[in-house]
């Protein structure tokens, strides 16, 4: 059995994302959860970092998705990373310091 697209925690297929990644989704929710109390920190820490070129294409992408979800850029954001996360088989920890030393948060805001 190929467990690698299968979550043995939830008993259910992982979702494929457009560049064919995956991960479960109620992992990602999970994780999301866990992670919320902290959204704020963790999403004026990665701003502060950033160059303004990267905050303002941050602040575009989240204002898209805010037309959609409602939610406010920090949950927004927390998402993303713990999406990617998932995805590219790293922790959310990893993602964040990826985003610091790089200076860069494309890795979040490309499909
Ligand atoms: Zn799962």
């Amino acid at each position: 059995m190929d467990n690698k697209n299968y979550c043995q925690k939830h008993d259910q297929s992982h979702f494929v994302f457009k560049d064919d990644t995956t991960a479960c989704l109620l992992c990602i929710n999970e994780t999301v959860e866990e992670k919320e109390k902290d959204e704020t920190t963790i999403f004026y820490k990665i701003l502060a970092t950033i160059p303004k070129k990267e905050q303002r294409l941050l602040s575009k992408w989240a204002g898209s998705i805010y037309v959609l979800t409602g939610e406010w850029e920090p949950r927004i954001f927390l998402k993303e990373v713990v999406a990617k996360a998932y995805r590219l088989k790293k922790t959310v920890d990893e993602m964040l310091e990826q985003i610091v030393k790089e200076e860069s948060v494309r890795l979040i805001l490309s499909e």
